[in-house]
């Protein structure tokens, strides 16, 4: 079940309702948890579900689900198993049979891509980038050409290295969102370039405190002069060995253009 991510005005009606009568709680951090239900006057059995100990939990907790008790489970904000623990024991609940249900609420990637002002039809959560700079490169190198909008988590620390590192891999010009703190006091949304971004997460300290998500613009289609040399290129290898209408039906299919438009253009590469 979901808990706010800042705001205890975003606890949902159901969640506080759900906790007040679960028989056990399975917090990520039963401290915080235990915070958590005191600001709502509950009291309630917790028990620690954290990414050291889940699979070991996992057979008690399934002993008191099967015993037909209810059982909480919550990370310390927002949606467990987002980048949360939770997962070993929802994969084990529906393998044992036992019914998993729902008590939906905050999650800070849809926070921050409802805020964003990038394009929302179609969006890829990507957690956390690695933290060491040749893997997170890597991972983006990855990303280059991904045409959705792009959602990250990122560390205070690592900030201003990651919007560096992003400006580098997917653009230095591509528009950007940092939304920090969501929901809180210092609630900030930060738009701009890639470059714009790193810059100021430079000269900003501000910037780099507290919760962030970066939510970045996805690639745009290749401009048609490339889109158009890919396709001859694609051709010229095929036509070494095949008919022109087999050429072109092969080369739209690798290169997603119009069959018609392929034949047209295979014609005229043909060695004469
Ligand atoms: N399960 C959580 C969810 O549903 O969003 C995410 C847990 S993840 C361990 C924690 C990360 O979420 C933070 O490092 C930050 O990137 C992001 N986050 C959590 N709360 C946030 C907030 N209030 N504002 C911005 N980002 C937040």
């Amino acid at each position: 079940m979901a808990t706010p991510i800042g705001n205890l005005g975003d606890l949902a009606p159901r969640a506080r309702e759900v906790l007040a009568s679960a028989g056990v709680v399975a917090a990520e951090d039963t401290r915080r948890t235990g915070q958590l239900l005191a600001r709502l006057g509950l009291e309630r059995p917790l028990v620690s579900l954290h990414e050291h100990n889940e699979r070991r939990r996992i057979d008690s907790l399934l002993s008191r689900l099967h015993a037909g008790e209810d059982v909480a489970v919550v990370s310390d904000a927002g949606t467990p198993l987002v980048s949360d623990p939770g997962l070993l024991l929802v994969r084990a609940a529906n393998a044992a049979g036992v019914e998993v249900r729902t008590v939906p609420g905050p999650c800070a990637a849809i926070a921050a891509i409802s805020v964003a002002g990038l394009p929302t039809d179609r969006f890829v959560f990507e957690g956390f980038l690695p933290s060491r700079a040749a893997a997170r490169r890597a991972r983006l190198d990855g990303l280059r050409s991904e045409s959705r909008s792009l959602v990250f988590y990122e560390a205070p620390q690592r900030l201003a290295d990651s919007l560096d590192d992003m400006a580098g891999t997917l653009g230095e010009t591509r528009r950007a969102v940092v939304a920090r703190e969501l929901t809180k006091l210092h609630e900030s949304v930060y738009h701009g370039t890639l470059r714009e971004l790193a810059d100021r997460a430079r000269s900003d300290p501000d910037m780099s405190r507290g919760e962030i998500v970066v939510v970045v613009e996805g690639a745009s289609a290749p401009p048609a002069a490339t889109a158009a040399a890919e396709i001859d290129r694609v051709l010229r290898v095929l036509l070494k060995t095949l008919p022109p209408s087999q050429a072109a039906a092969i080369a739209a299919e690798l290169t997603g253009a119009g069959r018609n438009a392929c034949y047209a253009r295979a014609m005229s590469l043909r060695e004469p």
